[in-house]
């Protein structure tokens, strides 16, 4: 059996200058992370909630809600760790005030490298988020798959899906936009030590598609495997 690569891990950074984004996307993507960006605090929110990224890299200054905001609201509802951006002294003061929950924060001018030198040990130290009472994932417009409560809604309307469909509609969702081969998923969802046909993932995928309708983004990539988003 093949190894199975580890998930690309997601940062997303949320920042309104867009040369300090491109250089820190560039030196994260160079580390190995998947990088989405925000260029304002309510879209950095949007893609937290579609994404589940492994970490946040948070501006203070941005031109709708702050920071700070941003994160007091990822906060209501996640311990998703967060890296600030910081500009002035009395952010730093307002960053270490215990009721933001900081993980670790860089002063600008920083260096590229010391931000993800600061990803890296904010990911060693963090373990699996046992705060996290909410763990959804949305996808497409319609969609929201509730790993939690193991449950899968269209449109606010349940969807009833057997074990194995649940779990690999959960598996897509947690990886939305990367393809992934039938070998990934079937180690991914069935076990590396299931010894079974390729064509299971496709029965399984077919399954999925007529439950849940021609709506869901799932595509498939040809020689490949499967895409969701
Ligand atoms: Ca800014």
């Amino acid at each position: 059996m093949i190894a199975v690569a580890e998930p690309e891990r997601t940062i997303v950074i949320v920042e309104d200058d867009a040369n300090i984004a491109d250089l820190l996307d560039m030196y994260l993507r160079d580390a190995g992370f998947r990088v989405l960006q925000a260029a304002s605090g309510e879209r950095g929110l949007e893609l937290v909630e579609q994404h589940r990224p492994a970490l946040v890299v948070l501006d203070i200054g941005l031109p709708d809600i702050d920071g700070f905001e941003v994160c007091r609201r990822l906060r209501a509802r996640s311990s998703l760790p967060v890296l600030f951006l910081t500009a002035r002294d009395g952010e730093i003061d307002r960053v270490l005030g215990l009721e933001l929950g900081a993980d670790d924060y860089v002063t600008k001018p920083f260096s590229p490298r010391e931000v993800v030198a600061r990803v890296k040990a904010i990911l060693r130290r963090g373990q699996p988020d046992a705060r996290d009472q909410h763990d959804t994932v949305h996808v497409g417009d319609d969609y929201v798959v509730d790993v939690t409560r193991r449950e899968a809604t269209r449109g606010g309307e349940s969807v009833p899906l057997a074990t194995r469909e649940f779990d690999l509609l959960a598996h897509f969702a947690r990886n939305q936009g990367i393809a992934l081969t039938r070998q990934q998923l079937l180690d991914a969802v069935w076990g590396v030590d299931w010894y079974g046909d390729d064509r299971t993932v496709d029965v399984h995928v077919r399954q999925l598609r007529k439950k849940l309708g021609d709506d869901l983004p799932l595509a498939t990539v040809w020689g490949v495997g499967y895409r969701l988003g």
